[in-house]
């Protein structure tokens, strides 16, 4: 049931042993360690990026929220000058496009074949197939930012400003032009006390499968922030000294409490829902990475093969859970409705990495980024099955489906985010049941 969004939502029994184990025990540590690599941990990002849908946005100026981000001289030269050069194939793709680009630029007469060329490129871009905005990376604003360095946690972002952020991606939620009466969503969050969340359940279960699943994927992400913030909150803060750890009275006010009027178990089911997504995406994904022509490039070849390696153990564990989630089961419907539905998605999650540029924390902004572009390539993958077939036939000379550098850092990062916070509700039931 869990693996197959049938039915009501609400009614399954979660396997959540099995997640757990699986996870906590097996596939954490070794996504862990990975993450660590130089690869993984030099993100790129533009921060600077104006808000596209409101203009009285005000940036928090609390010292929690500040991103650190790198000097030139500590991202490595090979992931510098790479950038999205990430295996054999795409550096040949790369390197002619970016002769286009560069034609394109001193030259505003094409001709008609370098502009058909110049089409073609579009086409490799495979912007059609992309769930999210992505960062210009080649932008003077866009900056390398040390993952490891600027760590999601507690910032004291809050109030009128986060809900705005909540209430427009939730609103994304209603497919505009379709027309639902939307009231429903604000008032539980304005009472604070989910006082309209039958009403709200009640329209969710009566819609189709898919758009539960796009809610849920949200309400999921939600989760793991608001785990994350509890699981390194700010408990000591003076002149001399920080001290970030687990505020257990804080989980249990958001999840465990009467405050969330019983709407606590759902949320942390969400985030199990959204892992299970995003674990069969990377799965899926295994022959992409498995090209021999594919490499971890920073220009340390033996570090680069050992991440490669680890990396593949990771997928391949990946492979072995027992409940993968069934994605055959979503826009299985007639073809004309079924396409018609999922461009809906694709853009509601689009929109939903717009508004990631209007979070006024800047550190909230930076994880609110990349894990909305990790969870939107991890869509992109798990809805180009034919595509990625085709990496394992013998004859295709250029494989139609590619992961930039900046897709592949974040679906690994922002999937590592959700297996932490799994690890973290062990963390905190545990801390809770002494508490009792
Ligand atoms: P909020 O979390 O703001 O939630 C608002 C309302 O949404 C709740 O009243 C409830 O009705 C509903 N709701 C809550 N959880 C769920 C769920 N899982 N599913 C469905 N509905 C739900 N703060 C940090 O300290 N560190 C961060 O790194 C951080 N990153 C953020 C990133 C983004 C993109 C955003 C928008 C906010 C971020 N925040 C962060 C702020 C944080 O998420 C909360 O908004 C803030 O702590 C205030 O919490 P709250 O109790 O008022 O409820």
């Amino acid at each position: 049931c869990f693996c197959q969004v049938t039915g009501n939502l609400d009614d399954c029994a979660c396997d959540v042993e099995t997640i757990d184990a699986f996870n906590n025990d097996q596939l954490f540590p070794k996504l862990q360690k990975l993450l660590e690599s130089d690869y993984f941990r030099f993100y790129k990002v533009n921060l600077d990026k104006p808000c596209p849908f409101w203009t009285d946005n005000s940036q928090c100026g609390m010292s929690s929220c500040a991103v650190q981000p790198c000097s030139p001289n500590e991202v490595p030269e090979g992931i510098k000058s790479s950038n999205h050069k990430y295996s054999a194939d795409a550096n040949t793709q790369d390197d002619d496009c970016e002769k286009l680009e560069h034609l394109g630029a001193v030259d505003a007469s094409l001709s008609e074949k370098t502009r058909e060329a110049l089409q073609n490129w579009n086409l490799h871009d495979d912007e059609s197939e992309r769930f999210c905005v992505i960062d210009d990376v080649e932008s003077p604003d866009a900056q390398y930012v040390d993952l490891l360095l600027n760590p999601e946690r507690f910032t004291g972002y809050k109030g009128p400003a986060a809900w705005r952020i909540w209430n427009s991606i939730y609103e994304e939620n209603c497919f505009k032009p379709f027309t639902v009466r939307r009231p429903v969503y604000p008032q539980v969050f304005h009472s604070g006390q989910g006082k309209d969340a039958p009403a709200f359940y009640r329209w969710l279960d009566g819609q189709c499968v898919e758009k539960r699943a796009f809610y849920r994927l949200i309400s999921g992400l939600h989760s793991s922030i608001n785990i994350h913030l509890s699981a390194r909150y700010l408990m000591d803060d003076n002149w001399f000294h920080k001290k970030w750890s687990h505020n257990v009275s804080e989980f249990q006010q958001r999840f465990d409490s009467e405050l969330t009027a019983g709407e606590g178990p759902k949320r942390l089911r969400n985030l199990y829902f959204l892992y299970l997504i995003e674990l069969r995406a990377l799965a899926k994904a295994l022959p992409f990475f498995q090209r021999s022509s594919f490499q971890l490039y920073t220009g340390q070849p033996r570090k680069d093969q050992a991440h490669k390696e680890l990396l593949l153990e990771v997928l391949r564990l990946a492979d072995t859970f027992p409940l993968h989630f069934n994605e055959n089961s979503l826009f299985a419907g007639k073809e004309k409705e079924a396409g018609k539905l999922k461009e809906d998605i694709r853009l509601s999650f689009k929109n939903i990495s717009r508004i990631m540029d209007c979070v006024g924390c800047f550190k909230c902004r930076l994880w609110g980024k990349l894990q909305t572009q990790g969870l939107g390539t991890a869509l992109k993958v798990l809805f180009s099955r034919r595509q990625i077939e085709d990496l394992t036939k013998p004859n295709v000379p250029r494989p139609a489906f590619q992961l930039n550098r900046q897709e592949i850092v974040s679906i690994f990062n922002a999937f590592g985010r959700i297996s932490t916070s799994i690890k973290e509700l062990k963390n905190f039931r545990s801390m809770l049941a002494d508490f009792r």
